[in-house]
């Protein structure tokens, strides 16, 4: 691929759901986009056959999305590292759901935050998330759906915040599943796990030695508001934060990543998007120091 793959978090609700979905990206001027099959806070869901799937994928075609890369990320109530009964039964439930619908959207990529131990300690949190994944794989058998464990950022109990416990979980999925796993980047997460963003050898030759670079399907391109380690997870738009626009975009550029989607997840500006304008700066590689103001006063 020649271009670069560069895309946003849009929004996918009524009236015109997934057909609106690709209207957002377009008008960003992004080939790809990352999606919620519904409110991530809630496990209503509106019908697929009420989605305006397939308008949105004919628009998508027509207006050079490319769709085996379209991202879609599951819902935060999803928690496969809890040890109460319910609540991971529940998890596994929805998740499994959510798989489903993932594919009915003809989406590949499917974002799960890997799971939070609440208290119970890294390595009881670890376990429930590899016995949850090989039950729902179970479950499911064939797919064509690619689960990406996202790293994360260490806040409260989050697990997935080093490569190492990445890998932990990778490593206990059934062989046969294996090829049903990646893993989602996330620029402002990795930073306040305490990865240096900007080197970017550093970072891919580690996330190689130890997970392997094959397995990195999805990255998450955002800056932090908070320093290197901070254990906080709140994003900035690319060049105001703490990562800064020269480190961010080495990630879009790297020949090692072509392939990969950048999906952007900064925050709105005084409720407004901002992406438009960031992938406008970052295709033109120098940051602007007024964007903010420029989208706050449009
Ligand atoms: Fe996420
Ligand atoms: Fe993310
Ligand atoms: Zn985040």
């Amino acid at each position: 691929m020649d271009k670069i793959l560069l895309g946003s978090h849009v929004s996918m609700s009524g009236p015109d759901y997934y057909l609106g979905s690709v209207k957002e990206a377009l008008s960003y001027g992004e080939n790809v986009f990352m999606f919620y099959t519904g409110a991530p806070q809630n496990n209503k869901r509106t019908p697929l056959e009420n989605c305006k799937i397939k308008e949105g994928i004919e628009l998508a075609q027509k207006g050079g999305i490319i769709l085996d890369k379209i991202v879609c990320h599951a819902p935060y109530m999803i928690n496969l590292g809890n040890s109460d009964p319910d609540k991971f039964k529940f998890s596994k439930d929805f998740l499994k759901s959510e798989i489903l619908r993932c594919e009915g959207f003809g989406c590949n990529l499917l974002v799960l935050h890997p799971g939070l131990h609440v208290h119970m300690g890294e390595e009881i949190g670890i376990n429930n998330i590899i016995r949850g994944l090989n039950e729902v794989f179970n479950d499911l058998k064939e797919l064509n759906v690619t689960i990406c464990l996202e790293t994360m950022a260490g806040k409260g109990t989050e697990l997935g915040i080093t490569f190492e416990q990445i890998k932990k979980i990778i490593d206990g999925i059934d062989e046969k599943y294996q090829n049903n796993l990646g893993v989602c980047l996330d620029t402002c997460h990795i930073n306040d796990a305490g990865y240096i963003v900007d080197d970017i050898d550093e970072v891919l030759n580690r996330f190689d030695d130890i997970i392997g670079l094959k397995l990195l399907k999805v990255i998450h391109l955002n800056d932090s508001k908070n320093p290197l380690g901070a254990h906080k997870d709140r994003h900035e738009n690319i060049g105001f934060g703490e990562i800064g626009f020269d480190s961010l975009i080495k990630y879009v550029y790297d020949s090692r990543l072509v392939d990969i989607p950048k999906i952007l997840e900064t925050p709105y500006i005084e409720n407004k998007p901002p992406y438009k304008e960031e992938i406008e700066m970052i295709k033109k590689k120098e940051f602007n120091p007024s964007l903010k103001d420029i989208i706050a006063s449009k």
